[in-house]
């Protein structure tokens, strides 16, 4: 479906947060690539996190003027606890993830591939880290967007030690790449894909 999406579009991405994963002194710290979509009157939060401050990630949020409770849409790339667990803080938010929205306690099944947020965001089934990943492109002015844990950061990795069966992975890398011209990967800052990003 993503063939048909907008090159350009009307709306705006920022990364509240870049990700990282690392091993320190004492123990291994993994931080979520955090983003913030806007398009009209929607306003998305890509992967809450884990992060190391709850209350410095809602000061980026505010700092560009948006209060928690303006946030429409949560949406996780996929199931791991770092890129969940802190949806409450968005009191407002549906969640979306693979197969269903969640809204207060109503749970909508649907599938996610093609499912649009908004005329500008939409979302793509992209299976490979887990089953359960989702891509969350974006259309803005200067082109497309993809927020997707089909990368961890500008290097890959290369093969995916979690993923079940690479060939599926490097098959949701290539429909992405297909229609971005900006990564936001799971765990680092954005990059713009070129010879070197792994596939
Ligand atoms: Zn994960
Ligand atoms: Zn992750």
């Amino acid at each position: 479906m993503a063939g048909d999406f907008p090159a350009t579009g009307s709306a705006t991405v920022r990364v509240l947060h870049a990700g990282y994963a690392r091993e320190e002194g004492d123990g291994e710290h993994v931080g979520s690539t955090v983003t913030l979509i806007q398009d009209g009157n929607v306003v998305v939060v890509v992967d809450p996190g884990m992060v190391s401050s709850r209350s410095a990630l809602l000061a980026e949020l505010t700092g560009v003027g948006v209060q928690p409770g303006q946030v429409t849409d949560v949406v996780f790339s996929h199931h791991h606890p770092d890129h969940t667990v802190n949806a409450a803080l968005f009191p407002a938010a549906r969640i979306h993830d693979h197969w269903a929205v969640y809204d207060g306690d109503l749970w909508i099944s649907r599938e996610a591939d093609g499912y649009e947020l908004s005329p500008s965001i939409r979302l793509l089934a992209t299976p490979g880290h887990t089953p359960e990943d989702i891509t969350t492109l974006a259309a803005t002015a200067e082109g497309v967007y993809a927020c997707t844990h089909a990368w961890w950061g500008a290097a890959g990795p290369p093969d995916d030690p979690f993923a079940p069966d690479q060939s599926i992975l490097t098959a949701s890398r290539a429909r992405i790449l297909a229609v971005a011209t900006v990564i936001v990967p799971g765990h680092g800052p954005a990059f713009t894909p070129d010879d070197s990003t792994p596939r």
